[in-house]
C-alpha cells in the first residue's frame, strides 16, 4: 500500500486543529487504499496547538509530530517536515483549512498519472482583502521578471511531492529559505490543479505586512542581509538631495540667469558620486553578508521533540 505523508505547519492553530483533524479524517476515511501520516511541524506555538495534536495523536496513530524548539518559521517548518516524513509522497498544508482537503484525491489521481510535483493554482481568493491580493499580484510579476526559474503564479505551497522531489529538496539545505522558488529550481514533471482558496475557518493570519514585505524581498534577492538596506536607505535621500539641488541650481541658471558656480557643480558631483557609492557598496555588502550566513553551517532548526520522543541532538 502506498503512503501519503501529509505536511502541516502550525504556529498558534489550537482554534483550527479540531476542524482540520475532523476533515481529513473524512478525506483518509474516504482513500481507505493509501495509508496515511498527517505530520504536523509545531512551530514553537504559544498557544495550546502542541497540546491538541498529542490529544489526537492519543486516539489515532497516523498523526504525527515535530515540535520545534521556538518558532523557526514556516520555511523552516516545511523542510523538517520532509526530512520527517516517511510517505511514498507528501503533500503540504496549511493548518487553517485555506487549502481544502478535499482537493487531495484530484492531487493523488495525477502523481498516480506519473505527474512528479501536482500543484493547486488558486483561482479565487475568499476573504483577502484587494491589497493582499493586489500585492501578491505584483509581487509574482516582479519575481518572474528577475528570475530565470519559471515561477507558478498564484500558488501556495499546496501541493503534492513525489519521493524523488522530496529527497532533492532535502538537499537544498541554504539557510535563507524561499521554498516556491525551490519547488520550481528542482524542475520534474509538472501538473496544476485549479482550486477556489477559501478564508481561513478559525484564528488570525500569522503574516503582516511587515513579514510579507520580508518574505518578498527574501523571494527576490534570495539572500537579504541588512548592510544592503542600510546602504539603500543612506543612497536614497542622498539622491533626493542631488535631485532637489540639481532643480536648484539650474533654476537659478535659467530664471535670474546665473551662471552654474564652480562650487555647485562641485557639491552636485559630490553627491552624484556619494549616492553612486553607497549603493555599490550595499551591493557588495549583500553577498558578503550571504557568505557569512552560509560559513556558519547551522542546522536549520532545532527539534524539541518527535513523536513524543525528545530529541537529543546528537
Ligand atoms: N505558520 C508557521 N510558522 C509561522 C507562521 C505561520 O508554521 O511562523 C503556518 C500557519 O500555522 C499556517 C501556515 O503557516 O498553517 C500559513 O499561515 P497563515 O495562514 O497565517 O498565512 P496566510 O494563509 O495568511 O498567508
Ligand atoms: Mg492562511
Amino acid at each position: 500500500m502506498k503512503k501519503i505523508s501529509i505536511i502541516i505547519p502550525a504556529y498558534n492553530e489550537e482554534d483550527s486543529l479540531p476542524i482540520l483533524y475532523d476533515r481529513i479524517k473524512k478525506l483518509m476515511d474516504n482513500m481507505s487504499s493509501y495509508e496515511f501520516e498527517i505530520l504536523f511541524v509545531n512551530d514553537g506555538s504559544k498557544d495550546k496547538t502542541i497540546e491538541i495534536i498529542k490529544e489526537i495523536r492519543e486516539k489515532d496513530n497516523r498523526i504525527c509530530y515535530v515540535d520545534f524548539s521556538r518558532n523557526f518559521g514556516k520555511e523552516i517548518a516545511m523542510i523538517a517536515g520532509l526530512d520527517y516524513a516517511t510517505g511514498d509522497c507528501v503533500i503540504f498544508m496549511d493548518a487553517d483549512l485555506q487549502d481544502p482537503p478535499e482537493l487531495i484525491p484530484e492531487l493523488v489521481k495525477y502523481w498516480e498519472e506519473g505527474y512528479d510535483d501536482v500543484y493547486a493554482k488558486r483561482r479565487s481568493r475568499k476573504g483577502e482583502t484587494w491589497l493582499k491580493k493586489f500585492t501578491s499580484m505584483m509581487y509574482y510579476r516582479i519575481l518572474q521578471k528577475l528570475t530565470k526559474i519559471e515561477i507558478q503564479k498564484d500558488t501556495g505551497d499546496f501541493r503534492l511531492l513525489d519521493r524523488r522531489c522530496v529527497n532533492a529538496l532535502k538537499k537544498l539545505r541554504e539557510s535563507q529559505r524561499n521554498t516556491k522558488s525551490m519547488f520550481s529550481w528542482i524542475g520534474y514533471k509538472k501538473k496544476e490543479v485549479l482550486y477556489d482558496r477559501d478564508p481561513r475557518v478559525a484564528g488570525s493570519t500569522k503574516w503582516n505586512y511587515g513579514k510579507l514585505v520580508d518574505l518578498a524581498i527574501d523571494g527576490i534577492t534570495s539572500f537579504t542581509t541588512s548592510p544592503l538596506r542600510l546602504s539603500t536607505f543612506i543612497a536614497i535621500p542622498t539622491f533626493i538631495l542631488l535631485f532637489v539641488y540639481f532643480v536648484y541650481v539650474i533654476a537659478k541658471c535659467v530664471i535670474i540667469h546665473q551662471a552654474i558656480q564652480a562650487f555647485q557643480a562641485i557639491i552636485l558631483l559630490i553627491l552624484f558620486f556619494s549616492g553612486v557609492q553607497i549603493l555599490l557598496f550595499g551591493i557588495v555588502g549583500e553577498y558578503l553578508g550571504r557568505i557569512f550566513n552560509e560559513t556558519k553551517n547551522r542546522p536549520l532548526y532545532l527539534v524539541n521533540e518527535y513523536n513524543g520522543k525528545k530529541e537529543m541532538n546528537d
